[in-house]
């Protein structure tokens, strides 16, 4: 068998084989390689001690940051390569981390400290496959199982629960029956993990291909991370709109948005509000007023606590909060969302009132030709150059200084000037603005308003 490997993973596979040490490229890159799939990085494992591997590679760039885990990273061919001794993992006596690692001259011992079979095998050229654990039948058939006894496993490391699912999601694979009792089973132990390896992990489920399939599979285990979640489970809307429970709803609408993780993590969370709304209508139906405040008090909550970066969060609770506002068809009203969210978001908002309408009570699909309509319409105003923020104005700053204007008057007049050329009453022309803004000064004046514009004293 022949693996493709990158030319900095083949260099330094030779490097450390010239010098007397066996090594391979091992886990998620062989993992990768054998689905056909471009590997993302190459982790490789050797024999030497990392004293060792730090004298191969002397002559080149390196970073020893992971060295107490036995990891050095050597850039070559412009590539970071981690290159890790042996080891076997220490006693977990807290679901996290070992308490110590102690290095071994066997591959079949550092395999069996891997999570999945199909992370446990190591590969190199003229040596073959090392498949201590049945890692290629599993690939094959789609199967996520545990190295060893999964339930000892998650309670060494309780990550593994979530990876497990992230697998399963990203490569569209189930878990073996074992594998997927001890998940559950072991749940509650996803307590102890870092925020920021649960969001990492969580984030890389959420935008798998099998992303939808995943969370409906598996709530509790999700419930055990983000508790508010689980309301949604099994709520039945009891509105003509809507032909799924909440829970399933938001899983069915996950897959319906383009895997980036804002747009996911919003669709996660867009309707998360509704069990605290839910209120019963004279006729019959359910309903869910102010459900989308609701859900952005609820989903700043988690992403706070799980340490999303700012920019993700902010988006995601942008995209919530207008998740269910009405946007009409006309270039006026587009040109007002395209000037309030922004071009880029305001896309990122019909991906998501897409996705939410695509997993509605079928007879309602009929709105998705409306959203391909407004995307349409969106990009002719957009192809327009329009006029959406003060720096597209035709005057700047310094025009108004040259008028008069100082400080904070200057940001005021400016935005009023926005304002009216957003309402179309008057248009985007340096001498119609100039003239404008006189007109806006005069009513001022005669209104008795303080007046915007201050002379120099
Ligand atoms: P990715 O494509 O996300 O990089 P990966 O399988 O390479 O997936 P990494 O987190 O880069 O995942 O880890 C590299 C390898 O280290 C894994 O393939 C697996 O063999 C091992 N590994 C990683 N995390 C764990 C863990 N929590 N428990 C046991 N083994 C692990
Ligand atoms: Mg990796």
């Amino acid at each position: 068998m022949n693996l493709p490997l990158s030319p900095g993973a083949a260099k330094a596979l030779a490097l450390l084989q010239a010098a007397g040490y066996e090594a391979w490229i091992v886990g998620g890159c062989v993992r990768d390689a054998l689905l056909g799939l471009p590997p993302k990085d190459y982790d490789l494992t050797t024999s030497a001690l990392p004293e060792e591997t730090q004298r191969v590679f002397a002559a080149y760039p390196r970073i020893e940051t992971g060295l107490r885990h036995g990891t050095v990273t050597v850039l070559l061919e412009g590539e970071p390569l981690e290159i890790t001794t042996y080891r076997v993992d220490g006693v977990y006596s807290d679901a996290r981390h070992p308490d110590g690692v102690t290095f071994t001259r066997s591959l079949r011992q550092d395999a069996a400290r891997r999570d999945f079979t199909i992370n446990a095998m190591a590969y190199a050229p003229g040596q073959g496959l090392q498949d201590f654990f049945g890692g290629q039948a599993d690939l094959a058939q789609g199967t996520i199982r545990a190295v060893g006894r999964a339930e000892t496993r998650f309670h060494e490391d309780a990550l593994r629960i979530l990876r497990a699912l992230r697998f399963a999601s990203v490569l569209d694979f189930t878990l073996e029956a074992e594998t997927h009792q001890a998940a559950l089973a072991c749940a509650p132990l996803l307590a102890a993990i870092s925020p920021e390896r649960v969001f990492s992990e969580l984030g890389k489920l959420l935008c798998g291909k099998a992303a939808g399939r995943v969370l409906r599979t598996y709530p509790q285990v999700l419930g055990a991370v983000v508790p508010e979640i689980l309301p949604m489970v099994g709520f039945d809307q009891r509105n003509a709109h809507h032909c799924y429970d909440v829970w399933t709803h938001t899983a069915v609408a996950v897959d319906h948005v383009p895997p980036e993780l804002p747009l996911r993590l919003a669709m996660l969370f867009h309707d998360i509000g509704k069990p605290d709304t839910f209120s019963l209508g004279e006729d019959g139906q359910g309903h869910f007023y102010g459900h989308a405040r609701r859900s952005v008090e609820q989903a700043e909550a988690i992403l706070t606590r799980l340490r999303a970066p700012r920019q993700v969060r902010e988006t995601v609770l942008l995209l919530v909060r207008y998740h269910d506002a009405v946007l009409e068809e006309s270039p006026q009203r587009v040109r007002r969302w395209l000037h309030k969210l922004g071009p880029d978001r305001f896309f990122d908002l019909l991906a998501i009132q897409r996705g939410d309408a695509a997993s509605l009570a079928p007879a309602d699909c009929t709105r998705l030709e409306g959203f391909q309509r407004l995307e349409i319409l969106a990009r002719e105003v957009l192809s327009q150059a329009p006029c959406l923020t003060v720096r597209d104005l035709a005057v700047g700053g310094e025009d108004l200084l040259a008028l008069g204007y100082r400080g904070p008057a200057i940001g005021r007049a400016l935005r009023a000037l926005l304002e009216q050329v957003l309402s179309e009453t008057v248009s985007n022309e340096k001498n119609a603005l100039l003239q404008r803004l006189a007109q806006m000064d005069a009513e001022n004046t005669e209104k008795m308003e303080p007046c915007s514009k201050k002379k120099d004293p």
